[in-house]
């Protein structure tokens, strides 16, 4: 399996001049070939092979005195350049055929985009140092935050260029088995609701931590700032970075807490079922979509790699029934119930309810996993008292109501 690890990355400011050479430089061989592959579509030509293209668009371009700089910067990430085209135009032309989502034409790259990458192969002869360093072709020795360990020597390093304009270098690594966890019992189905991040079938709710809310809080501040500043004034651009660095840390926040969560998950239990987002999200409004759709995707393909990785199992349920209508009791299906509805009593078997726990156990039972179904039960359905005890104080019952 392959797997991304991310590190910060401290250029210094010739470094920061090499990269931006590399950005560059990248972008004008992109842009060369999209120009020359748009002008043979046009004309109704083949399209021009990579191989041709790099021959033209860097090794003989090198040559003349339009394109010489092409030369000042390594050519594995200029014909890396012209693969990126490749992969675009491939994903564009599968989409049009159906076999994945559709989705735009490749389009040319500006040089104020704010994301900038580039990539090395093993062909570029780039290396980690004996002191940690990341050394790379034609830009140096660079400064690497090396926040964990990698687990064997990739082959590939992207250095990349966020929209806060910070360094990052990103390592592809193929990850073998031999990694899996010791069997645990128990199966865990998951809800992924508005009021709560997460809702386990076992009756515990898992909120967003403090430090996203904090991070999400500074955000908007930022944002509502940016709103007030006049149009192409100096503040409304640093107004603009600080939105841009803002929005970075949430994003961080919100990974380093996926992560937690999912490995926790994992590591606990034998089997996960969560419910696919797509049927969950005909039952939703607009608002809430695009506020949490991107979040949960993210989360949920954490799981899906994580389990596949450490030998657990992972199971989407698709379903046609909303799982809020179904009793996880009974499984009487008794109708939808508007969203502010968060506790209900079961008309066919007279347990209460509790709406989300009750969805996280019927994702459960969807998936064949054996949960214990009473932590749905706010409290559980009359039961005939046997005859000794009626008149007396009921006992209390054990309780998932906060
Ligand atoms: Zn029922």
């Amino acid at each position: 399996m392959q797997l991304r690890y991310s590190f910060r990355v401290y250029p210094s400011a010739g470094q920061r001049t090499a990269l931006a050479r590399a950005f560059g430089c990248a972008r004008v061989v992109y842009n060369d070939a999209l120009r020359a592959r748009e002008i043979a579509r046009s004309e109704g030509l083949p399209l021009p092979k990579t191989g041709d293209l790099s021959r033209t668009l860097i090794t003989e371009a090198k040559q003349t005195p339009g394109r010489a700089w092409l030369d000042e910067v390594s050519a594995v990430v200029l014909q890396q350049s012209l693969r990126d085209l490749d992969t675009a135009y491939r994903n564009f032309f599968d989409g049009l055929k159906g076999k994945r989502p559709r989705m735009g034409a490749p389009r040319y790259k500006l040089r104020k985009d704010t994301r900038q990458a580039v990539r090395f192969t093993a062909n570029a002869r780039w290396l980690i140092t004996a002191g940690g360093k990341l050394r790379l072709p034609k830009i140096g020795d660079l400064k690497v935050k090396w926040s964990r360990a990698l687990p064997c020597v990739p082959s590939t390093v992207s250095v990349v260029k966020d929209s806060a304009g910070r360094y990052f270098a990103s390592f592809v690594v193929e990850t073998g088995p031999g990694e899996l966890l010791p069997q645990t019992t128990p199966g865990i189905g998951i809800d992924l609701g508005l009021g709560h991040f997460a809702v386990l079938s076992d009756g515990r709710k898992v909120d967003s931590p403090r430090f996203l809310r904090r991070a999400e809080k500074r955000l908007k501040k930022a944002q509502r700032a940016l709103s007030r500043k006049e149009k192409g004034s100096r503040n409304r651009n640093k107004a603009r970075l600080k939105v841009a660095r803002a929005h970075a840390k949430v994003t961080d926040a919100r990974g380093e807490f996926h992560h937690q969560l999912s490995t926790k998950l994992i590591r606990e239990n034998q089997a996960v079922a969560v419910e696919d987002l797509a049927v969950k999200g005909l039952a939703r409004t607009r608002l809430a979509k695009s506020v949490h759709d991107a979040g949960w995707s993210a989360f949920v393909s954490m799981l899906e790699y994580k389990a596949a990785r450490y030998g657990r199992a992972f199971h989407r349920i698709g379903r046609f029934e909303p799982t809020s209508q179904v009793c996880s009791q009974c499984g009487v299906k008794d109708g939808p119930k508007p969203l502010n509805v968060r506790v209900w009593t079961c008309q066919a078997c007279g347990a209460v309810l509790d709406r989300d726990i009750n969805a996280a156990v019927n994702v459960a039972k969807a998936a064949g996993l054996a949960v214990s179904t009473c932590g749905a039960q706010v409290r559980p359905g009359l039961l005939p008292a046997p005859r000794s005890e009626a008149g007396t104080h009921p006992t209390p019952q054990p309780s998932t109501a906060r």
